[in-house]
């Protein structure tokens, strides 16, 4: 696909591959199998600009594009889907909306530690009974003075253990449901706030996903991000921006699968050849690769909508939805083309079938990108 690329978007992308492929890779089922945050891979990730890929340098980002941002989470997530979604989740879900929606003085005060990696972000808007209907928010917060006391448990925050700065969503108008949520930057030295259950995960173990709990958190005015009840817009603008970090994470695992099958496929001989030479095992390559392809097309066409200033909403759902079922479908014949070895922990290719599937659930399950796609087209 170099051929839809810039000269200075491949040499970004050759530049993470390396990064990934001599850093991430020898290390990454190790990691996952010990449940390891990659910490010293984050510092580096840092120290290379990756923590900050697109944003301005003004803020201490790179200054690249949207693109160049999917390129980055695609080849971390080729080598560990963990780092991938460390690095999503902190870019796309919290610097976002605080690049977005912030003002200069927030902008100033978190971004320039953030894009660097030394502080890393999260993003709390699930809770018990406000998944896919994240409108149902019951954490509140209630103005004291110029205060704002926030009570409430949230859950699955992505880098839970790790942040220190986190983009968080509670109700301050119950009876109004989407209409009275708001957004907070909170952080986490702060009175009240803790981290409560780690979650025990199928996959991308090697992050950390968590309850927030809050109790009598009290934070001054200007925590709030964007205006009073309208944080759920806040949300959506910024799940959209997310869908496509976790394309390019789902793309990064099913290139991962389709290039440890075609390696194995070379070299597992049966019935005197290589496996490669069977038209099963190949008709599962090609589809494999149609699929990806499918998928980076999607992903690209969202990213560079993203960058051109146009509405990307049902691109994004798009991309998320088809890249993701991508992921499951290479990850699954991965496993195939590897026979026995590929359900042992001896191969990667059990790595990649767990890592997938998270890509189906987070930020809006399939079920959510198509409705998200059918009410766009049925409007
Ligand atoms: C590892 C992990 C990391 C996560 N990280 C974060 C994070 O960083 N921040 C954060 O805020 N959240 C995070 N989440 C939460 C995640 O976004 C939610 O789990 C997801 O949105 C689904 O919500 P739910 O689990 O409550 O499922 P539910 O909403 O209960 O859905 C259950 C099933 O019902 C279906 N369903 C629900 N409503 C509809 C409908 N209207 N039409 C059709 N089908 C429907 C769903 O598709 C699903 O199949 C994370 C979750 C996990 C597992």
């Amino acid at each position: 696909m170099d051929h839809l690329l810039s000269e200075e978007q491949i040499m970004l992308r050759d530049m993470v591959r390396k990064f990934a492929t001599e850093e991430i890779e020898p290390v990454a089922s190790e990691n996952e199998q010990n449940h390891r945050y990659p910490e010293n891979i984050i510092k580096e990730a840092g120290e290379l600009g990756l923590m900050g890929v697109a944003y301005p340098d003004e803020y201490g980002g790179s200054g690249m594009d949207f693109v160049s941002y999917m390129l980055t989470i695609e080849e971390l997530s080729r080598a560990c889907a963990s780092t991938g979604v460390i690095v999503s989740a902190h870019c796309s879900l919290t610097c976002d909306p605080i690049f977005r929606f912030g003002t200069e003085e927030q902008k100033q005060k978190y971004l320039p530690s953030m894009l660097s990696g030394e502080k890393i972000g999260a993003f709390s808007l699930s809770e018990s009974n406000a998944g896919s209907d994240a409108g149902n928010t019951q954490t509140t917060a209630v103005k004291k003075g110029d205060k704002w006391i926030l009570n409430g448990s949230k859950l699955w925050a992505t880098n839970g253990r790790q942040a220190e700065v986190f983009v968080l969503i509670a109700s301050t108008d119950p009876g109004k449901g989407t209409r009275g949520v708001s957004t907070f930057i909170v952080e986490a030295n702060t009175p009240g706030y803790s981290v409560g259950k780690v979650e025990s995960k199928l996959g991308i173990r090697s992050t950390s996903t968590t309850e927030i709990v809050l109790d009598n958190v009290e934070l001054p005015e200007s925590a709030l991000l964007g205006e009073v009840n309208k944080g759920f817009k806040v949300s959506m603008v910024t799940l959209d921006g997310g869908r496509i970090g976790i394309a390019a994470q789902a793309l990064g695992i099913a290139r991962a699968s389709i290039e440890d099958a075609i390696k194995y496929a070379k070299s597992r001989e049966q019935f005197g050849k290589p496996i490669a030479s069977f038209q099963a095992i190949q008709w599962m390559i090609a589809d494999m690769w149609c699929q990806y392809n499918s998928a980076w097309m999607l992903t690209w066409n969202a990213s560079r909508m993203k960058d051109a200033g146009l509405n990307y909403g049902q691109e994004s759902a798009m991309a998320k939805l088809v890249a993701s079922e991508a992921a499951m479908f290479c990850a699954n014949k991965c496993i195939q083309i590897h026979g026995g070895n590929g359900y042992t922990t001896e191969y990667k290719a059990e790595r990649y079938y767990r890592d997938a599937k998270i890509t189906e659930i987070y930020e809006g399950t399939s079920e959510i990108q198509r409705l998200v796609i059918a009410r766009n087209l049925l409007k």
